[in-house]
């Protein structure tokens, strides 16, 4: 089957591959592999660049074999990569178990999010990638590999980024079935947020929040996630914000059915630790992203960077979200070594405008050592990424000794990575 019109998620990248695989079995999977002279993997598509793409095999991991099964002894879980967190919770909360954090969304593959350092928000949540405590990869020579958590290469191999083979089982870690609340929160003053980001930020379990930037002045929304068993009692405001008198969308204009229950009524940690519904579709659905991901200590003065810039991102943005994310060891989370603030955009799908507004941006946030998302636009080239990664070389080494012969490079990882 060729996908020569196939597109991502966003439709802002066509697929310059060939072929699309979809093996169902490990004996087809190792047949495309080692048949290919370049492969990659593809999970659910959501990335909104070139990350996942190939001039030769794109290997989607969705047929891949497989059962989730719940090891209650280790409080564990073992997963095919291909199943996307939403049908991966459903299955968890059945059985009274749960994940420490969730993406906004829930479509997406386990496999696809581990390998770009998908995050939540929270003070406590670290990156999706830092609950796997195993993996099974199959290397461009048709051999299955096994990590662990303490192997010497398991910390950069976890956000491979697809560099070091096609990723088949995960092991992620659990905890028990937890409540949470969702309350939405309007208009906190830009400054009074930002003298209070810290409390705002630990006010619950996982706290986001979004901005048009139309009014420089003013956080539109503040979402709290609020979990009974560990939060303090919700606040009556949040710094001046008072709370949303019906459910809300960040994006404005966008249904508030097509995300998670809100008004503080308590339910299931995978029905409102997410924004968007599974059955719906997530964000606007008409967008593309920008994300970044800055040490903590700089995230107030970052974020007066970027509102120094809102008059021209406004024009060009649907909304902006500023999440916290705590620090794994993972070689190239973005979030490795230090907690981090998440500075993401949801652009207006104006390619052309945004890509030329992106190296303002990135240039007004490189004084503070943001990491772009690596599922996401970004302009930062290949040089910038050798001083915001030290263990790069580490990783560009595990690289070379899992694929020597550089079956998984493509462009992307060339212009960023692998130059
Ligand atoms: C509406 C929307 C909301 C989003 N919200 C968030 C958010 O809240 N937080 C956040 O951090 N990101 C968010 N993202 C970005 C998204 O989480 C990432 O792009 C993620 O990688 C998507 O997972 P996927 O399964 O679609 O991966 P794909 O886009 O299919 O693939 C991404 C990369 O992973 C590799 N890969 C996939 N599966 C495997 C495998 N089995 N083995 C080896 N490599 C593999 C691919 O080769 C590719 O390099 C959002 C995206 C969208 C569209």
């Amino acid at each position: 089957m060729t996908i020569d019109a196939g597109l991502n998620w966003a439709g802002n990248h066509r697929y310059t591959a060939g072929r699309l695989a979809a093996p169902t079995t490990i004996g087809e999977l190792r047949a495309e592999v080692t048949a290919a002279d370049h492969a990659r993997a593809i999970g659910s598509r959501h990335s909104f660049n070139a990350l996942c793409d190939t001039e030769g095999t794109l290997i989607s991991t969705a047929s891949l074999p497989g059962d989730i099964l719940i090891d209650e002894a280790t409080m564990r879980v073992h997963v095919p990569a291909g199943v996307r967190y939403g049908e991966l919770s459903r299955r968890l909360e059945a059985e009274g178990f749960a994940l420490p954090a969730m993406a906004s969304l829930p479509h997406i593959s386990v496999g696809g999010a581990i390998a770009t350092g998908t995050h939540g928000s929270g003070d406590a949540a670290q990156s999706l990638a830092a609950t796997v405590s195993g993996l099974e990869l199959m290397t461009a020579d048709g051999d299955l590999r096994r990590l662990v958590r303490g192997d010497d290469d398991f910390a950069g191999a976890v956000v491979s980024l697809g560099a070091l083979g096609i990723v088949t089982r995960v092991t992620l870690d659990l905890e028990p079935t937890y409540q949470v609340e969702q309350r939405v929160y309007e208009g906190v003053p830009v400054d009074v947020a930002l003298e209070n980001l810290d409390a705002i930020t630990s006010g619950a379990t996982s706290v986001s929040l979004f901005t048009t930037w139309k009014n420089p002045d003013v956080i539109d929304q503040v979402w709290h996630k609020r979990r009974p068993d560990r939060d303090a009692d919700a606040p009556a405001t949040v710094f001046g914000a008072v709370p949303a008198s019906g459910p809300r969308h960040p994006v404005p204009g966008n249904p508030a059915f097509a995300c998670t229950t809100q008004l503080g009524e308590p339910g299931a940690w995978l029905d409102r630790l997410p924004h968007f519904r599974l059955d719906h579709t997530p964000s606007s659905g008409t967008e593309i992203q920008s994300e970044y991901l800055v040490p903590r200590r700089h995230a107030v003065d970052a974020l007066r960077a970027i509102r120094s810039l809102a008059g021209r991102i406004a024009p060009l943005l649907q909304v902006a979200e500023v999440r916290t994310v705590a620090a794994d060891d993972l070689w190239l989370s973005p979030a490795s070594g230090e907690d981090v603030v998440a500075l993401h955009f949801t652009w207006h799908p104006r390619t052309t405008e945004v890509l030329a507004l992106l190296p303002t941006l990135e240039a007004a946030l490189e004084p503070f050592e943001a990491r772009p998302h690596w599922g996401k636009v970004s302009t930062i080239g290949a040089d910038r990424y050798a001083e915001l990664y030290p263990r790069l070389p580490d990783f560009r080494d595990l690289v070379d000794r899992f694929d020597p012969h550089g079956v998984f490079h493509n462009a992307q990882l060339r212009a960023t990575v692998l130059p």
